[in-house]
């Protein structure tokens, strides 16, 4: 049952306050366990994206000179009113993302832990003392922040990624403006709340809602914005990176995936085949990280396959609010064509469905896949839906020239007692991330987050985001 809409309308956030859109006009936000409209959320322009960066720009100017120990305390404090209103940020997670218990309680948690993280960032901006070969030059280098950051977020972790995206660039002197999924403009809200009861000044966090095909453009090319974080798809991302580009702007991608996960015949099969469950049907496979290329060494594959089909057939599909359910609807009607096109090409082209293929509502069962070859879609492209392929191999080096032969290298796994063989294949494999005896799908405030090819450019975490949202300024003192 859905809960009570709250807010009913959502409005952009510009300066600490609620602004109609210019347009007058609101789309439909949906529920997208029935469909049915769960909020209307102001349908921005361009006109109301100028007013958003205008205004974080003009907050930038008093907000540079913050002190660390203040941002750090609205970082700290914003932590901790998420925690005090978890059961209002679940609501919404739920009704308005269609995220089981299971993943909004995830989402709240991590971003608790990347606020608090982020508060550890205001500290951590360091420059350096240099040599000179000038007599008497005292020479230093600096990091300043750049200035307003446009945010850019997805559907499918719409609170981590709110969160995260503004949190590190505000942490260390920027100011933001965020543009939340059309699918999502709710969550923004409750961020934007969260951020004003906890302290921070009015302007250093906007948002505006509306469709990015429309008003993305006008954002990520605004004279006045100086970096862009984005997460979402590789097409929408290589386009922001040829504009960011030409206009010479700093810019973070976080994109698609098709993620490897390779189970060697001396592996522990049990763990391989559980772990492989979460990988990829998590968020119903809406997850960048999701395994959605299993590669198995011929000796162990028939009994990888029989209890991974076994695990997968008790995920749960129940209420969504039932803490044992896995399995949501999928988004939005694009996103359910996509999955459904990619089970039916496969099929038609020969592929077997080993469990699952059939549709409750807006709900596909998590799909198991045998006999996928190069020519179906399935194989290639990201599905972002519960459907997973299961490759025999018959050797390591296999594995690895296959899971290298992808546009994609966002995150990887391999299972393996033998750790020369994973290192090796560690160092080898083309992915931003790789993870040893543990399931794709991983993250951590503090690391290195991101991928390589078209799974994105640069990295999310304290270091990647110092890196890509502040400037060095040398200084020279004459002594
Ligand atoms: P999407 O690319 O369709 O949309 C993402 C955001 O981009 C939305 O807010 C949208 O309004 C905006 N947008 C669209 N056109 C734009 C433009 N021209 N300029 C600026 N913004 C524009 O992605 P989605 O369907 O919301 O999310 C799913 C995708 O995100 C998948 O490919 C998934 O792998 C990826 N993803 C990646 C990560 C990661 O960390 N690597 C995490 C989550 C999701």
């Amino acid at each position: 049952m859905s809960k009570v809409l709250s807010p009913v309308k959502v409005d952009a956030w510009i300066s600490g306050e609620y602004k109609a859109p210019s347009s007058n006009r609101y789309f439909d936000d949906l529920n997208p366990l029935d469909d049915t409209v769960y909020a209307q959320a102001g349908w921005c322009t361009e006109k109301d994206v100028d007013q958003a960066v205008q205004s974080a720009h003009s907050a930038f100017q008093s907000y540079r000179n913050s002190l660390p120990k203040e941002r750090e305390g609205w970082l700290c404090k914003a932590a901790e009113l998420l925690e005090q209103r978890a059961g209002e940020f679940v609501e919404v997670l739920v009704d308005e993302g269609g995220s089981t218990l299971l993943k909004a309680r995830f989402e709240i948690g991590f971003a608790q832990s990347i606020l608090r993280a982020a508060a550890g960032m205001a500290r951590n901006i360091s420059g350096k003392t240099m040599p000179s070969d000038v007599p008497g030059r005292f020479s230093m280098s600096i990091r300043q922040p750049l200035g307003v950051v446009a945010c850019i977020t997805p559907f499918n972790i719409p609170l981590i990624k709110g969160i995260r995206l503004t949190a590190n660039a505000m942490a260390i002197g920027n100011t933001t403006v965020l543009l939340p999924s059309e699918e999502a403009p709710v969550v923004a809200t409750l961020i934007a709340r969260l951020y004003q009861d906890a302290g921070f000044p009015k302007g250093s966090f906007n948002f505006v809602t509306g469709f990015g095909h429309e008003i993305g453009d006008s954002l990520t090319g605004h004279s006045l914005v100086r970096a862009v974080s984005f997460t979402g798809s590789s097409r929408v991302g290589q386009h922001i990176r040829k504009l960011c580009a030409e206009h010479g702007k700093n810019v973070i991608l976080e994109l698609g995936g098709k993620s490897p996960l390779v189970v060697l015949k001396d592996a522990n099969i049990e763990k391989a085949a559980a772990d492989a469950v979460f990988s990829i049907f998590i968020n119903q496979g809406q997850v960048c990280m999701g395994a959605s290329r299993i590669y198995v060494e011929r000796p162990v594959f028939d009994d990888f396959l029989k209890r991974y089909v076994e695990n997968t057939r008790k995920v749960g599909m129940g209420d969504l609010r039932d803490p044992t359910t896995m399995i949501g609807p999928l988004i939005n009607q694009r996103q359910r064509d996509r999955v459904r096109s990619h089970i039916e090409n496969a099929v038609a082209r020969g592929a077997r469905i080993e469990t699952g293929g059939n549709w409750y509502g807006n709900r596909c069962e998590p799909t198991i896949l045998t006999g996928v070859t190069p020519a179906m879609t399935v194989c290639r492209e990201e599905t972002f839906g519960p459907v997973t392929s299961v490759y025999p191999i018959d050797s390591v080096d296999e594995a690895l020239a296959l899971a290298n032969d992808s546009v994609y290298g966002l995150s990887a796994a391999i299972y393996t007692s033998n750790i020369t063989t994973a290192l090796k294949f560690a160092q080898d494999i083309k992915s931003g991330m790789v993870h040893i005896n543990a399931p794709t799908p991983q993250d951590e405030p503090h690391v290195p987050f991101g991928g390589v090819g078209e799974s994105g450019v640069g990295r999310e975490g304290p270091d990647g985001d110092i890196e890509a949202l502040t400037e060095w300024k040398w200084i020279t003192v004459q002594l």
